[in-house]
């Protein structure tokens, strides 16, 4: 079926009203769980092919995350639908003011290669639990997981509700030439430009969760021994391909030489291995190439070794490494860590500052003053105390970024309200009428008129 063909029959769907009931929502959700249940076998193998990702990390950071966000939406749909009543100002009263959940209509996710399940299924989930109609274009790159998403949903599902159409750049643009209700595009800032400008044409809402390089601060009041752990785990999952993996860390000249005894400590004990299934596959030879090309070896204290025929780059550590490297031009998106020392938690603060906003923070620090310092001063989308990258899987609060990380949040009752239109409605009885609007327009009314519009 012709893209635009497949748009125009979404956009008659929805107007039959079909997708609004909760009754047909919930029932769309639990098909979606129960699809992916029963496939997962299929969907486990296919993203082993595409960069051997183990069955535990396939459960616990894409299907599981899923199922997670499908049971919290059915559980929790009828209350977030429900008419939310707020104040009615003096003017308008008697009244009574509310808003009221409405699906936005016909939208459009497209998905990163990096979590090729979850950052593809957790948006849709919020979609459909908005009561929209969705196409999915999840990213080309891990294929297989691509088209066995593409298969088990266009097989289970009628296309005019919720459809994946696969495909790169052609497909992409030819999807962003139609007009769509909203947009949520998970990828590079630089190709979120692309879509922001394409949706500009038809003033399509979108969200744009984006990458960049987030910062780690490891300062002087760091718990060294839980902390390394929780930092290491978390940079190396996914082979540091995570959009909200700790980039790079300033740690404080007083604990750098510990700190970075145990990061030798933690490495070795994780024992990186896709043989064990602790470790993944760079996601294609490009992405080798890039990272091999950010790391001096001159700078690297640990690992540094690169299999280009098995696409698989050891855990890497660079020493020493200032603002200058290249390592620090773009997001590493890889499992390099550069680590940069400082003497003045300040200076630090204004080095991240002087970079654009990042999607996350870390601060590894057992002091309140030194944590509400690096708060209170920086911007970013979403942070941590004493911990990385874990936070993806709080549904209770938004997960988004800001400046060049993106805008706009979903995740939980936040992903229902992303793809939600709130509108606002005031229902006025007949039994009353204040005349003091209507002509003759005289000075006691207009005393009348600013006292009233005084609350
Ligand atoms: P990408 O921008 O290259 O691709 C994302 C999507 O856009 C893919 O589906 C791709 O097919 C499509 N695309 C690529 N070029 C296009 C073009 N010229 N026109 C139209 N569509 C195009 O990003 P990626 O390499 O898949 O993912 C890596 C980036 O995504 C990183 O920056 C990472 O931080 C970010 N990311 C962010 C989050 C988040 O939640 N904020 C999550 C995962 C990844």
């Amino acid at each position: 079926m012709e893209i635009k063909e497949i748009i125009q029959n979404q956009r008659e769907f929805f107007n039959t009203n079909s997708t609004k009931p909760v009754r047909f929502r919930i029932t769309q959700l639990k098909r979606l769980k129960h699809i992916l249940q029963q496939n997962e076998d299929l969907l486990n193998d296919a993203i082993y092919k595409d960069f051997k990702k183990s069955v535990f990390d396939n459960y616990s950071t894409e299907l599981g995350l899923i199922y997670n966000e499908i049971d919290r939406a059915v559980r929790k749909l009828h209350k977030w639908v429900k008419p939310k009543r707020v104040r009615t100002d003096l003017a308008n009263l008697p009244g009574r003011s509310y808003t009221i959940a409405d699906p936005l209509g016909v939208s459009l996710i497209i998905g990163a290669w990096n979590y090729p399940y979850n950052i593809s299924l957790i948006p849709v989930v919020a979609s459909m639990a908005a009561g929209n109609c969705v196409v999915l274009k999840p990213s080309e790159l891990p294929a297989n997981a691509s088209s066995a998403m593409a298969r088990l949903i266009n097989q289970n599902f009628d296309a005019k509700y919720l459809v994946v159409v696969e495909g790169g750049i052609p497909e992409t643009t030819e999807l962003l030439n139609q007009k769509f209700d909203k947009i949520l595009f998970t990828g590079s800032t630089k190709v979120g430009k692309i879509v922001y400008q394409k949706a500009a044409e038809n003033l399509t809402p979108v969200t744009l969760e984006l990458g960049g390089k987030s910062p780690v601060f490891f300062t002087q009041n760091a718990n060294l021994k839980i902390g390394v752990k929780r930092l290491v785990w978390s940079k190396f999952l996914n082979a540091g391909q995570t959009c909200i993996a700790p980039d790079y860390v300033l740690a404080h000249s007083s604990i750098k030489k510990q700190f970075i005894e145990r990061l030798k400590e933690e490495i070795t004990q994780s024992s990186y291995s896709t043989e064990n299934g602790n470790y993944v596959q760079i996601i294609n030879d490009r992405n080798v190439k890039r990272l091999e090309q950010l790391i001096d070896s001159t700078k690297v204290i640990i690992g540094g070794e690169v299999n280009k025929e098995d696409r698989l780059i050891s855990p890497t550590v660079m020493d020493n490494v200032t603002l200058e490297d290249a390592v620090m031009q773009e997001e590493i998106f890889g499992p390099i860590l550069p680590v940069i020392g400082y003497d003045n938690l300040q200076d630090a603060i204004d080095q991240v500052k002087s970079l654009p906003r990042p999607l996350s923070v870390y601060v590894y620090s057992q002091s309140k003053a030194e944590v509400k310092q690096v708060f209170n001063q920086l911007s970013f989308g979403t942070a941590m105390v004493n911990d990385s990258t874990i936070h993806f899987a709080n549904s209770n609060f938004g997960f988004g970024g800001v400046g060049e990380s993106g805008f706009g949040s979903y995740h939980g009752k936040t992903g229902f309200d992303t793809f939600s239109h709130f509108k606002s409605i005031i229902k006025k009885p007949t039994w009353f009428e204040l005349n003091i609007k209507y002509h003759p327009l005289t000075s006691n009314k207009l005393k009348l008129v600013k006292w009233l519009l005084k609350w």
